[in-house]
């Protein structure tokens, strides 16, 4: 057989594959033989749990085996101390295997949370996350493409009357969670593609609900906000446009709790341009505490969404004492316009007017008392017409 033929036969099922819509990752076979995006094997993952298993706020356990008995590793990470009613985040990984992409976007969520920034600790204070880096560690060993050991791709193996190991140890885990007394508000299932674009699979409403579509459309909205240009709109692809399917994870969400889990697949690059996991990862973070409430009220995204305004110049000092004051020194930029500074608790609740009126023409200096105010994190937010800056303040006994 000359070889043009039988790589002609390779490719056909696949080619077909990639222009429906079963395939949001749009694969194609240009991938295998290129090993330097073929990255993030089972001994990163490990490595990474290792590191991950330090911190106080994470517990890692394993939720079943796959087929050939690799653990299906799965982190949970919140605020132990936080007494405040918690939201339920989930989000898995790595379905396919060489879309290594995923793993980095997994990672990245991971360290968004436990690296101490404003946003992982108010998701952390509000939510529980947890995290499922790679779901079939298998293919990911056998430098498999898309399937598992046995050959099946676990992504569309959730109608299947005897689902594979990994899908059944999945479906168990989420029926559990789902069953408890804070069940999941939001579900994301990461991949890469070959579109070498960001994109969520958008749900038609003739496979879902026009409520679940305006849902869904609000937290796409918010995670391009979060990552100007980085994503693409919501109707970049658009699948379920002629009923509910029921072979992959979103139909099993949808089928069983409707409206009540955002279940979305969210498709990193899979291509060399791939890279950005950060910023991707406070995207989609910050996309799911804005949809539950959790972090629009303080405005934490001005803060990292690309802000440079000097609005706020210096807050001084930082921490500061209980009883003490805090000075605060603003530019002059919204000089005219209207301005309010305030300061806000964890909960976004202003406890401080510190300034309400035309900005300032010069600098000016504000002068916060700390008075009564008890112990703890607070944000200080300065809201002109077109500007948002929020810094946060440490008050100490
Ligand atoms: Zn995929």
């Amino acid at each position: 057989m000359s070889r043009w033929l039988l790589l002609l036969i390779l490719f056909l099922p696949l080619r077909a594959a990639a222009q429906s819509e079963d395939d949001p990752c749009g694969f194609s076979l240009r991938k295998p033989g290129e090993t330097a995006v073929w990255a993030y094997g089972t001994d990163a993952l490990i490595a990474d749990l290792q590191g991950w298993a330090l911190h106080p706020m994470t517990h890692i356990d394993v939720i079943g085996n796959s087929t050939q008995g690799r653990p299906l590793y799965h982190v949970v990470i919140t605020n132990p101390a936080s007494q405040l009613p918690k939201k339920r985040i989930w989000i898995h990984a790595r379905t396919h295997p060489i879309e290594s992409e995923s793993s980095f976007v997994a990672r990245a969520i991971v360290e968004e949370l436990l690296g101490g920034s404003i946003l992982g600790n108010l998701i952390l204070d509000h939510a529980v996350v947890h995290i499922l880096p790679m779901l079939n560690p298998d293919g990911v060993a056998l430098q498999n493409a898309r399937e598992n050991a046995r050959g099946v791709d676990l992504e569309s193996n959730w109608n299947a009357a005897a689902p594979e190991a990994e899908v059944q140890a999945l479906r168990r885990h989420l029926s559990a969670l789902m069953q408890s007394s804070t069940p999941i508000d939001v579900a994301l299932n990461l991949h890469s593609a070959y579109n070498c674009k960001r994109y969520f699979v958008y749900h038609a409403a003739a496979g879902t609900s026009v409520l679940f579509t305006q849902l869904e459309q609000q937290f796409i909205g918010f995670a391009r906000d979060r990552f100007p240009g980085g994503i693409e709109p919501h109707d970049y692809f658009v699948s379920w446009t002629s009923g509910t399917p029921d072979r992959y994870p979103e139909s099993w969400f949808w089928l069983n709790y409707r409206e009540a889990v955002m279940a979305l697949t969210y498709e990193d690059m899979n291509c060399t341009a791939a890279g950005d996991y950060d910023r991707t990862a406070r995207a989609l973070l910050g996309a799911a505490g804005d949809y539950l409430g959790l972090t629009g009220v303080l405005g934490v995204d001005r803060m990292t969404a690309g802000s440079e305004s000097p609005l706020l110049v210096e807050v001084f000092p930082n921490p500061v004492h209980a009883g003490g004051s805090i000075t605060v020194r603003l530019a002059a930029e919204q000089a005219g316009k209207p301005l309010r500074v305030g300061l806000y608790d964890r909960l976004g609740r202003e406890v401080v007017t510190v300034f309400d009126g035309e900005g300032p023409a010069a600098e000016h200096t504000l002068r916060i008392a700390t008075g009564n105010l008890s112990p703890g994190t607070y944000y200080l937010r300065a809201t002109g017409r077109d500007v948002q800056r929020t810094h946060p303040v440490l008050l100490l006994r």
